[in-house]
């Protein structure tokens, strides 16, 4: 076998790197278009110059060419300051002064709508309407308001074009119009030579590709930056503001785009398109050429090719919540790892269909909840359902408001809900209490054994059943010892001495030399691997450390759950006590040999029901 060095490893390829790199080559070879030269500092901007670069949600940024070569964000800052009026004002105070229709206009149309108010953020006279009502928020901090917000959406802090700034300011008379025209009809309340000042800095705030990208990625991520895990806005602010980018973002190219590429997305004359695709990535270009719509002829390029090569459409998605469960069972075919005594054994066998157990898988959403309450309805009612979320990746709102109200209906019928593998300091943990408040019929374990334990022991105490911590008066009781005259146990017992241990204490650990077995005459015990991974729960009248027989060092701890006493027996004592007696030694083996064999059973039915189509 050859072994594979690092170097190996580097030369394997993404297969979307590979794709963007062969657009970036496709793309390179087309020249058409015209840089925007009607802010003249911007005719200055090299043509070929050609980047693109992809964030993904979990952090990841692809960059080919170009991808870190400055250039002004211009018309890409206008859903960026709308999302951030949108924050810093609240929502009826920016949703009463701008509108969301498209206009069918030009970007910089001199007109408003029917109400005399702009048609949409995305237009010149929505943007300067939200420069604007920054301003009022924030008086002359308003253009440094600006440019941090846009720095947390790109993860770093971001400069300003001081030439593009003043070239667009000494000549931007048409966007001074639109000022006017909002201030005349009140919709603009601040002085428009300010507000038109910080418009046209912000249009001036220098990016890259690369930029572009993470910026794009923290609005298909409902507003957390995906690269520095910060919530820069609400997703409220996020999701309105991609509203307005699918219905107006691309000029007057916008139903067209829509239709044929299907992620909103929003350009600017500097030669930049942002792309968000919602929960998958963002996108970013730079090529100066512009098309007559005033949209980048290569990044347009890029992004249908994409679109089309991987069929991202935002419209074109299905989803089978029938995958969300991965385990569905009772505690017939799957009990908790705790030993029971033969009362409770029968109580639990009897009622095996009280404890319901459910693991689910992946994201819950408002089809995957949905398709699990059905499958509870489906079956007789239990009295007590576990549903394991430690493999749910996410959780929507949706999602947790339609589990909240299954929570409800299984109350309404006296059915305790138990959680098990969500952590009570988890963000999805408070998603849940949130929903679910004054849910009295709920309770949380954060193992599932746990979980499954204190289910079996209601349903043993609804039955009458007592889980007493009772004392074993000998070994009689030991099934490693089944089989055994009662003479033949005392002799075993007296190799041996009595110990005790306080709660929490640990009794025997893994890795350490196996040189001795135990018989737990009182209290309970658990046996854990190393990682914290609870293997069985123990009660008084069953041996631990038994596999001391078979190898030499102990492959899991034994802790104390509370006081407990067992007899330790050396293990060169027992072992000389065997060859003096073979008959008595193969029958404990034997034994042995039956407790792996059970234990076996009850391993391989988890694995059953977890690979199970
Ligand atoms: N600052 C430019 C303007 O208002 C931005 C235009 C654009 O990128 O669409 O004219």
């Amino acid at each position: 076998m050859n072994h594979l060095r690092a170097k190996d490893w580097a030369a394997l390829k993404p297969p979307l790197l590979r794709f963007l790199d062969a657009c970036h080559a496709d793309f390179a070879a087309e020249t058409g278009g015209n840089v925007a030269d009607y802010i003249p500092e911007l005719g200055k901007a090299d043509p070929d110059h050609f980047g693109i670069s992809l964030a993904t949600l979990d952090g990841h940024v692809y960059e080919v060419g170009d991808s870190r070569i400055p250039f002004t964000i211009q018309s890409m800052s206008k859903p960026f300051v709308f999302a951030l009026a949108l924050d810093t004002l609240g929502a009826a105070r920016v949703e009463n002064a701008i509108g969301v229709e498209p206009s069918g206009d030009p970007f910089n149309s001199i007109r408003l709508n029917a109400d005399n108010h702009p048609f949409n953020p995305m237009v010149n006279a929505g943007a300067i309407t939200c420069s604007g009502l920054i301003r009022e928020a924030k008086g002359d901090g308003a253009f440094e308001y600006i440019r941090s917000a846009l720095g947390r959406f790109a993860g770093r802090e971001l400069g300003v074009d001081e030439a593009v700034f003043t070239s667009e300011s000494t000549t931007g008379d048409r966007n001074r119009a639109i000022g006017y025209l909002l201030r005349t009809n009140s919709v603009l309340k601040e002085d428009v030579s300010k507000v038109l000042e910080v418009y046209f800095r912000q249009c001036a705030i220098l990016v890259t590709a690369r930029d572009i990208a993470v910026m794009a990625a923290t609005l298909a991520n409902r507003g957390k930056n995906p690269v520095t895990g910060e919530q820069v806005m609400t997703p409220y602010a996020i999701s309105r503001t991609l509203s307005v980018m699918t219905s107006s973002g691309m000029y007057d190219y916008a139903g067209e785009w829509i239709y044929r590429v299907g992620i909103p997305a929003k350009s600017g004359v500097g030669g930049g398109i942002l792309a968000a695709l919602p929960a998958r990535l963002g996108l970013g270009s730079y090529s100066p050429k512009l098309d007559s719509h005033g949209n980048s002829v290569r990044g347009i390029g890029v992004c249908e090719a994409l679109s089309a090569h991987y069929d991202l459409h935002m419209l074109n998605r299905s989803d089978d919540a029938r995958n969300s469960i991965i385990a569905d069972y009772n505690i017939g075919k799957s009990p908790s790892r705790r030993s029971r005594r033969p009362h409770e054994r029968h109580i639990l066998a009897t009622h095996h269909q009280a404890v319901r157990i459910i693991e689910l898988v992946g994201p819950l959403t408002f089809s995957n909840v949905d398709y699990i309450s059905r499958q509870l309805a489906a079956k007789p009612r239990p009295q007590f359902v576990i549903f394991d979320l430690r493999r749910v990746a996410a959780m929507t709102r949706a999602g947790v408001r339609l589990l909240a109200e299954e929570f409800q209906e299984l109350a309404a019928f006296n059915v305790t809900v138990i959680l098990s593998g969500v952590r009570r300091s988890s963000a999805d943990w408070k998603l849940i209490k949130e929903q679910a408040k004054g849910l009295t019929n709920l309770r949380d374990f954060y193992l599932l054994d746990t979980a499954i334990e204190w289910a079996e022991d209601q349903v043993v105490y609804r039955h009458g059943g007592a889980i007493d911590f009772h004392e074993t008066t000998g070994l009689s009781e030991q099934p490693l010892l089944a089989g055994l005259s009662a003479s033949e146990i005392e002799e075993i017992a007296a190799l041996g001495a009595m110990r005790s241990y306080r709660s929490g204490e640990r009794i025997v650990a893994a890795g350490d030399p196996s040189t001795s077995l135990f018989f737990l005459v009182s209290g309970v015990v658990h046996v854990s691997l190393p990682d914290g991974v609870r293997l069985a729960t123990l009660t008084a009248g069953t041996a631990f450390g038994e596999m001391a027989l078979l190898e030499t060092y102990r492959t899991a701890d034994v802790l104390a759950d509370m006081s407990a006493t067992a007899l330790e027996i050396p293990l060169d004592a027992f072992e000389r006590y065997r060859e003096k007696h073979p008959r008595v030694g193969e029958r404990i083996m034997r034994n042995l040999a039956q407790l792996l064999a059970e234990r076996l059973i009850v391993a391989n039915t988890k694995v059953d029901l977890l690979t199970a189509p």
